[in-house]
């Protein structure tokens, strides 16, 4: 067997001896070959002109030795949208789709009855939850913050080639945006252990983006802390989380003076996200926490 794959037929199943996924074997093939899937499948038996064949062969290999299918291609779908993605961000997950589901409801029956409801995604990377939002409810005001230059750049970029406009801002959580408030704050924040023995499966991905603290709640404990003093009254916070953190995340908002504490599940069937309100109240004269001090109940 020679060194490179001869044919789509050969690439295939090459793929298949190095375990790579089938459909990502035909999204790296189709993109050399710059053909659509039904394509690929009527000219599988067609002979590879020399300098596809080695650009095949490089990208299964890379594949093959753990690289995202979607950094390899430069995007990735989420929520219907195209993004481009690149090492400088997380690569956007099926899972965060909920969060985005949850978003959409709440924002369905916006908190201050206000026209152009005020979102914040906190931590946006690719981008993905804040241009999935500004897509599919045009009438928010979104707002994004990431603290890293590489990943504000590429959400910028998703922003302009998708034509959706988001206030994009560089910096730590809330620190951009000083004396703000939102009617909806979202976060898929990291929330992995530092010494999780699952990293080393996702070390092409940007380790900021992944890790934080010795048991993965720290930044959703200061997002959790932060949040009462950018929110309006009634104001919504919808996190996502690791699949066990769900009780952790809810005892927090809790603590924190939030109410109606409820859970969204992803695909797996695990609370992936944890979410509240902020003081439901008459005449927004009560906080959360003064509210539960006081045995108001709303
Ligand atoms: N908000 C982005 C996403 O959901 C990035 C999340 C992150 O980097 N932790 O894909």
């Amino acid at each position: 067997m020679s060194e490179l794959p001869t044919s789509i037929d050969d690439a295939l199943q090459r793929a298949r001896r190095l375990g790579v996924d089938r459909l990502d074997a035909h999204l790296l093939v189709g993109a050399v070959l710059q053909q659509p899937r039904s394509w690929l499948l009527a000219h599988d038996r067609d002979p590879l002109p020399p300098d596809a064949a080695e650009r095949i062969h490089a990208l299964l290999q890379r594949r093959a030795a753990g690289e995202p299918a979607a950094y390899l291609l430069g995007h990735k779908e989420f929520f219907g949208l195209t993004l481009a993605v690149n090492p400088d961000v997380l690569v956007p997950r099926p899972d965060t789709e909920t969060l985005v589901h949850w978003a959409l409801e709440v924002l369905a029956q916006p908190p201050s009855h206000t026209a152009a409801p005020r979102v914040l995604d906190l931590g946006t990377g690719s981008g993905a939850i804040a241009l999935a939002v500004a897509h599919t409810h045009p009438q928010a005001q979104v707002t994004a913050v990431d603290a890293s230059e590489g990943a504000l750049r590429t959400a910028r970029l998703n922003g302009e080639r998708l034509g959706l406009a988001v206030a994009w801002r560089l910096g730590s959580w809330f620190e951009p945006v000083a004396g703000e408030r939102f009617d909806l704050i979202l976060s898929n924040p990291p929330y992995i252990a530092e010494h999780d023995p699952h990293l080393p499966d996702l070390r092409f991905e940007p380790r900021s983006a992944l890790t934080a603290g010795a048991d993965g709640l720290s930044d959703l404990r200061r997002i959790i802390d932060q949040a009462p003093e950018h929110l309006q009254a009634g104001g919504w916070l919808l996190l996502e989380h690791g699949w066990d953190q769900a009780d952790a995340v809810a005892q927090l908002l809790r603590d924190r003076g939030f109410l109606g504490v409820a859970h969204r599940h992803d695909l797996g069937g695990h609370a992936r996200c944890t979410g509240a309100q902020w003081a439901p109240c008459r005449a927004g004269t009560l906080s959360g926490r003064d509210a539960l001090n006081s045995g108001y109940e709303p």
